[in-house]
């Protein structure tokens, strides 16, 4: 028997309603009947398991039978804060990055970014992010947020106390994944990478830059390996 289907809801309560794009998704894709059981999620990192109780064109009535806490939310906080990818790459690392536990992803725009951001795809970006916390059983999304500059981005992350800085062009490491502490920050750039200035401006930030092999790694794949790194070495992987 398959897990029962999680659906994130604005506000719990004894008698839910689902409607909208959720609704489409539980009715058309899913089938779902009378009876049938159901995960509720609010973002708050419980879970509510649910029944169907009843349907109408449009809606769909649930009832909340339970709440526990959901056992597969990070304990680390992660921040990814990753340049602005062209086509779809960005929606897949806000994908894996979800999967592999990351909190908060600052997506930003810098110097050689190629990409841009609109009201839609930042939309979108949310979506996936909530699609990838479903597929994976966590209980909330992580928030993503978009910066025009690189410098609002990298105050944002600010507050953390491990900050690391993925610099293509560093002669030597002034930081290692592997010492990595939560809450940490981790900084990917976009296709065109970093300027000197940028790296110098991170650096005063407090972030220290770190190497990430001697091959060129793509954005999306920097993304995922460092994040991969950082998952493994702060525990949330094993
Ligand atoms: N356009 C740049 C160039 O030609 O050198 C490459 C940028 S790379 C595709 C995109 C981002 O991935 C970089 O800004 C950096 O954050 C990260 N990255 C890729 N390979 C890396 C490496 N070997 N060490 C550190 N960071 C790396």
């Amino acid at each position: 028997m398959s897990a029962p289907k999680r659906f994130f809801v604005e506000k719990i309560q004894e008698e839910v309603v689902l409607a909208g794009e959720e609704y489409r998704h539980a009715k058309s894709v899913l089938r779902l009947r009378t009876g049938d059981e159901v995960t509720l999620l609010d973002g708050s990192g419980r879970e509510y398991p649910a029944i169907v109780s009843s349907a109408e064109k449009g809606r769909l009535f649930l009832h909340v039978v339970g709440d526990r806490v959901s056992d597969a939310e990070p304990r680390a906080e992660i921040v990814l804060i990753a340049g602005l990818l062209k086509g779809d790459k960005t929606e897949l690392v806000v994908q894996k990055a979800t999967e592999l536990g990351v909190t908060r992803v600052f997506v930003f725009s810098s110097k050689y970014c190629a990409a841009y951001m609109n009201d839609n795809k930042l939309e979108r970006l949310r979506r996936v992010a909530h699609e990838a916390a479903k597929q994976c059983r966590r209980a909330s999304a992580p928030e993503i947020l978009y910066f025009d500059s690189l410098k609002g981005a990298l105050e944002a992350g600010k507050p953390c106390a491990c900050k690391l800085f993925a610099c293509e062009f560093l002669t030597e490491n002034e930081g290692t994944m592997s010492a990595i502490e939560a809450p940490c920050a981790l900084v990917v750039g976009s296709e065109g990478g970093f300027s000197e200035e940028e790296f110098a401006l991170a650096g005063s930030l407090g972030y220290r830059g770190v190497s990430l092999g001697k091959r060129i790694l793509r954005a999306e794949t920097a993304a995922i390996a460092m994040l991969a790194v950082a998952a493994h070495a702060l525990g949330e992987l094993g």
